[in-house]
């Protein structure tokens, strides 16, 4: 099918994309190699109000949420899979240093209702969720297949300008890096999971102590996930498994735990840890919709609207998330060399 639109990607970024875009009724055609170094493949696609030692406030929680919250769920009745599920986080104090954040916070009003119960081992966190990737990554895909739409070839963004209206970068890492978006200070988090049999889970609670161990179904839970900064290749190490493994086995104390499988993947993020959208500030049928970090799923499906509200209406990218943001910048340093 010819569009005017291709979206080059089809992990997490580009099936928001397109689905937007399938909504608002705007023709896209999507190319896909086949996911094979997709970082959505391997995600496990939680949403933690409240994350990191610092005890902080996920970015515009409040407004992102109730985005993803509709977004997921009308895919998932038009997919026809259930992606969403609502999940409560049981979140470990490292040390007294985390109970008094926490308490100071608390005290202030910072995390609203977010938090529920505390008590000496930890606290509750409430309005978590988790999006079934996988899944969704498959069944868009199958759908567009369908449709005619996606096709599963490599592109290259910057060369298929040429015979489209506009070409929209979603190829998580392997578009961050030189090319015409070169001029965004890209940086990269390998991170690794194991696939646990364990059994006896409650099926709608995340433990989180440092790392996570999430249920995804009966007798099967993932734990994860390491961070290694800087890093860029996808290949699961020892290093990695000894980690999880030992990490699964604190967080799960007296519970029967079997590893039986590992995958690894790398985020995408910015300095300044918000994601990048918008056009090329000099080419302009080119555009970008990447650096998700280890927040896609909150993330993309209000980033997706924009891309809509832009191309529907005209409006501007948000300032925060906008590419302009880093050209302003190398602009400024290569007038001062
Ligand atoms: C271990 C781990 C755990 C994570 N856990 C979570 C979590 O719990 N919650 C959360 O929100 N996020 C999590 N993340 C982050 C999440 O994976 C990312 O935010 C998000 O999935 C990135 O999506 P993306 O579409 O930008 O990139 P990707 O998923 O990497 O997709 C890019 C796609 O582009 C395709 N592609 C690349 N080059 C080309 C080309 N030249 N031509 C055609 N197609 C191409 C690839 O095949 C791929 O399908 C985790 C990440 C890792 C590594």
């Amino acid at each position: 099918m010819r569009a005017d639109i291709l979206i080059v990607g089809q992990g997490l970024a580009g099936t928001l994309l397109a689905w937007e875009f399938e909504r608002a009724g705007i023709p896209f055609a999507v190319v896909d190699g086949g996911h094979s170094t997709a970082s959505s493949r391997v995600a496990a696609g939680i949403i933690n109000p409240i994350t990191g030692r610092r005890l902080v406030k996920s970015w515009r929680v409040d407004q992102l949420l109730p985005v993803a919250r509709a977004a997921f769920r009308e895919l998932e009745a038009a997919l026809g899979v259930p992606l969403w599920q609502e999940m409560r986080v049981r979140r470990l104090f490292a040390d007294d240093r985390e109970r008094r954040v926490l308490a100071d916070k608390n005290a202030r009003g910072e995390f609203g209702s977010f938090v529920g119960a505390v008590d000496h081992d930890g606290f509750w966190i409430e309005g978590a969720a988790r999006v079934d990737l996988p899944a969704l990554l498959t069944t868009a895909r199958e759908r567009w297949r369908a449709q005619g739409r996606l096709r599963a070839v490599e592109c290259d963004a910057g060369a298929s300008i040429g015979s489209h209206e506009l070409v929209i970068d979603c190829t998580g890492v392997s578009g961050a890096r030189g090319g015409k978006f070169s001029f965004v200070p890209w940086e990269y988090s390998k991170g690794e999971v194991l696939t646990l049999a364990v059994n006896g889970l409650a099926p709608d609670v995340i433990v989180n102590g440092g790392h996570w161990v999430l249920p995804i179904g009966p007798g099967v839970a993932w734990v994860g996930a390491t961070h290694q900064p800087g890093v860029r290749d996808v290949g699961p190490t020892a290093d990695g498994r000894a980690v999880l493994e030992q990490s699964a086995r604190m967080l799960l104390p007296g519970r029967n735990v079997t590893v039986t499988g590992q995958m690894a993947g790398v985020r995408v993020n910015l300095p300044d840890k918000r994601p990048v959208v918008g056009r090329h500030p000099t080419n302009v049928r080119l555009g970008v919709f990447n650096g998700l970090g280890a927040k896609g799923a909150l993330l993309a499906p209000a980033l997706a609207r924009q891309w809509v509200n832009h191309l529907t209406e005209g409006m501007p990218f948000d300032v925060e998330v906008g590419v302009e943001r880093f050209w302003a910048r190398s602009s400024a340093q290569a007038s001062s060399h």
